[in-house]
């Protein structure tokens, strides 16, 4: 991770870099700020910088065998320590090292721009809160002892102080006062409130504040992450309110909506125009075949559409949330959904997810329901002639 690819932040960066060119690197420091604002990423491009064989005033080379090693988070001397529990495969003792390679693919997929509930949804856990516990205490303290294997600075990366157990804690505090010379404890944390006192006193405080509106507009200009959406980047800045992570999410979030926009779109299209039957079974089983979460979220949004459709109906157009290509669709096909059809359509829908849940065999389901929204359909378009 090198510095130029964390958003924002600049103040930060500056003030690490300055204190490493100043010979002022405390050994102990805790990282403290809002999730999104990137402090685990600063981290990691610190540590990286620090051991960089070929540094530069602004930012570590990410060429020389140091930096390959840091950017794939596999340095031998870059130590991780985050929150963990019993998982599929680990049933009892968790402690982070078991953990390595999960986390490791996790940083990999995020750009260790990691969160708390990401990073357990990653590992299977669900709603179960990890901890850095006692046997993660010992293995700090195991590695502290250790010499550097090859690099200047052996780094040790406490993610989520806050998780950190009492006696973990008590476990640390001796070695967070008086590290050995040649290491660098990084805690990052997002409460500071939740941190043991004396764990927090130990350690020199860097803080984050939430990423300036401009830095998330530029990021997103510069393509860190693709931008394919309807929404424009500047409402993607406004709803992320300075956390990157919400940003990606909001593309992420949005890029799945408009896929299952665009499919609806076309299977309203094969049942509006019923001439050619082929294509629209041909459609169906692509349906049937989509796996049923998204099954259910491609009927979800059909059914926003033909809610937005009688809100268009009954002049309440403001009070549609969908924009760009979808709120256009919907103005043009609300004429089409009218006393005729509307209730009936919306119970189809309905129904259907019902029934899917209930694990309704997929195929005959969307041919089923098809063959009935062409002819609801139908009779729409001759009400909508009628008025
Ligand atoms: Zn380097």
């Amino acid at each position: 991770m090198q510095f130029r690819k964390i958003v924002g932040q600049q103040e930060v960066k500056s003030r690490l870099i300055r204190g490493i060119a100043d010979g002022k690197v405390a050994h102990t420091q805790l990282f403290l700020g809002p999730e999104g604002s990137g402090s685990l990423p600063m981290a990691i491009a610190y540590a990286q910088y620090i051991n960089c064989n070929n540094k530069v005033d602004s930012d570590s080379c990410g060429k020389c065998p140091s930096c390959i090693k840091f950017e794939k988070y596999s340095h031998p001397d870059l130590h991780f320590f985050f929150p963990n529990t019993t998982t599929e495969s680990i049933k009892k003792d968790s402690e982070s090292k078991l953990l390595l390679n999960e986390w490791r693919n996790y940083l990999n997929s995020c750009g260790a721009y990691a969160t708390k509930n990401k990073w357990h949804s990653f590992i299977g856990v669900g709603n179960k809160q990890g901890l850095i516990n006692v046997r993660d205490a010992k293995e700090i303290v195991s590695k502290m002892i250790m010499k550097p294997y090859e690099a200047e600075y052996k780094i040790i990366v406490i993610w989520l102080a806050e998780r950190m157990n009492p006696q973990a804690a008590n476990k640390l505090l001796k070695t967070l006062e008086e590290p050995p010379s040649n290491t660098l404890i990084l805690m990052i944390a997002e409460r500071y409130e939740l941190i043991i006192p004396t764990v927090r006193s130990r350690a020199q405080l860097i803080k984050f504040n939430k990423i300036n509106d401009d830095d998330i507009t530029s990021a997103l200009n510069s393509n860190v992450v693709e931008v394919s959406t309807n929404i424009g980047i500047s409402e993607i800045t406004k709803l992320a309110k300075g956390s990157w992570n919400e940003a990606v999410a909001i593309i992420e979030n949005n890029e799945r909506s408009n896929d299952y926009f665009l499919k609806f779109r076309q299977w309203l299209r094969y049942c509006f125009v019923p001439k050619n039957h082929v294509e629209l079974f041909a459609f169906n089983q692509e349906l049937a075949r989509m796996g049923r979460e998204k099954q259910k979220s491609f009927l979800n949004l059909g059914l926003s559409i033909v809610h937005n459709s009688i809100m268009v109906n009954n002049n309440n157009v403001n009070a549609i949330k969908s924009s760009g290509e979808e709120f256009d669709f919907t103005k043009s096909f609300a004429p089409f959904i009218n006393s005729a059809n509307q209730i009936e359509i919306y119970k189809l829908l309905n129904d259907a997810i019902y029934h899917i849940e209930r694990n309704a065999h997929a195929g005959i389901l969307f041919t089923d329901l098809s063959l009935k929204l062409v002819r609801l359909l139908a009779q729409g378009k001759i009400e909508a002639k009628n008025k």
